[in-house]
């Protein structure tokens, strides 16, 4: 039901519709067809003569398909007078019967109750509709072949891009089985090149064949729409169709949900959909993820990236869930890295060879240049080192870039380590600080060490 509609408003089209004929629905044999205006409404539902812009148009007859039973209304436009009218939406519901399109039209163009207007269905959209729909039967089906019991069907929706099967949570439906039925569709079933055979009965004649007609919606006046793929399934249904399932020509399994009670797995038989579904959630992702190992030459990834080369072309639910499952590899086997790195770089900052020592005043200066000496690196080898020395320590460590420093001291000396902290934070480019016994500093620029003897010689 259009959401503007209020109830009061509904009591009044129902009221003014009911002497008017229903309208005639020709789109299962038509894309296009003209019709005339037999009712005007504002876009709050008001009755109107005519109508500019925006509001709801009822016709005698008309091809766009009107949402149901989980099928998205066609897309299309309407002409009058060489001018093109846009069809915003189509709806069945507001009065069992009766057709209301949604317009909006130019500043030019006036609508007039009997008037005549050419209705043109959008065959792109329609006929991926027609493919998601009729896939939607037969994967249901194949779906459930793989399994050894039935799982009820919860609900199923469908428009031009894509289709979703909602069926209840079975713990033995798993994306494995949904990708087995995906995979017999595409090998058995579509190149079988199955037509449908489409027929109504009386709902009497449904019951007693036992079709799930009590799900469909069927008014009084009419016949039970039933679809059948020979050797497949037969169901009522009141939707468009392929001729033959070769239309289809393929489908893909893109998602797979399991909620509390429900399992959703979205599909489609639109390529383009597809190409960039995929694109987004596996060709994108494992170019990420290559420029990610790419930053890290020595590691060996070989597995990891012939894996990902034959995923990215396997488009399917299957190939975007295993390539999340490679991301926590790929990030484990950094961490393990960067892990050997830190204990490698720690290693090699204790070795005395790579130091040099020079009394400056009170002070031992250990010298190095080494830009993957932080002071993170260097703090064990710092509180190791002032134990055995009975001397306040420098470990000074610059090079090209920029440079950083720890002033340690044993707890039982008097030296003042703030005091030179501050002398070193205005006079160099240093920055950071500390404890009375312990002084951090960073700079991100080339340091000379003259500036910083200068402040310990004095
Ligand atoms: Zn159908």
């Amino acid at each position: 039901m259009p959401n503007n509609l209020r109830n009061d408003n509904l009591v009044k089209v129902t009221s003014l519709v009911a002497n008017l004929p229903r309208t005639t629905f020709v789109g299962f044999e038509s894309l296009s067809s003209q019709g005339q205006i037999i009712a005007l409404f504002d876009e709050d539902w008001k009755p109107i003569n005519k109508l500019t812009g925006h509001g709801w148009v009822l016709l005698n007859k008309t091809p766009f398909f009107a949402e149901g039973g989980g099928q998205a209304s066609d897309r299309g436009y309407f002409e009058k007078d060489q001018q093109q009218i846009s069809l915003i939406a189509v709806n069945k519901d507001v009065v069992a019967g009766y057709f209301f399109h949604k317009v909006a039209t130019n500043a030019k163009t006036e609508l007039a109750i009997g008037d005549s207007l050419n209705a043109f269905v959008d065959e792109k959209w329609r006929h991926d509709s027609s493919k998601n729909h009729s896939a939607l039967h037969i994967t249901w089906q194949a779906t459930l072949n793989q399994l050894d019991h039935f799982v009820d069907e919860v609900g199923s929706k469908l428009n031009g891009d894509k289709y979703q099967l909602q069926l209840a949570n079975d713990p033995s439906l798993t994306p494995e089985v949904a990708w087995e039925a995906t995979k017999h569709v595409n090998e058995i079933w579509i190149p079988a090149n199955i037509a449908p055979n489409i027929f109504e009965i009386s709902p009497e004649e449904a019951k007693a064949k036992n079709y799930l007609y009590e799900f469909t919606k069927v008014n009084p006046w009419e016949l039970v729409r039933i679809v059948e793929f020979p050797t497949i399934i037969t169901e009522p249904c009141s939707g468009t169709h392929v001729k033959s399932t070769k239309e289809m020509e393929q489908i893909y399994f893109l998602d797979f949900e399991r909620k509390a009670k429900s399992i959703v797995i979205d599909m489609t038989a639109n390529y383009d959909f597809a190409q960039q579904w995929f694109f987004d959630k596996l060709v994108t992702k494992i170019k990420t993820l290559v420029d990610k190992m790419h930053q890290y030459p020595q590691i060996d990834f070989v597995d990891i990236t012939e894996e990902l080369m034959g995923l990215e072309k396997s488009w399917n639910y299957l190939s975007i869930r295993r390539v999340n499952a490679l991301v926590n590899d790929i990030t484990k086997r950094i961490n393990q890295f960067e892990k050997e790195q830190v204990k490698l770089i720690t290693a090699e900052s204790q070795n005395p060879a790579n130091w040099n020592q020079i009394s400056k005043g009170e002070f031992v200066f250990w010298e190095t240049s080494n830009p993957n000496f932080t002071n993170k690196i260097l703090l064990p080898l710092a509180i190791n080192e002032v134990k055995k020395a009975n001397r306040p320590l420098v470990f000074l460590n610059t090079f090209a870039s920029g440079a950083n420093c720890i002033l340690i001291k044993p707890a039982s000396l008097e030296n003042d380590l703030k005091t030179l902290a501050q002398k070193l934070l205005t006079k160099t480019s240093l920055k950071g600080g500390g404890q009375p016994t312990l002084i951090q500093m960073v700079s991100n620029e080339p340091l000379p060490k003259q500036e910083i003897y200068k402040i310990f010689e004095k």
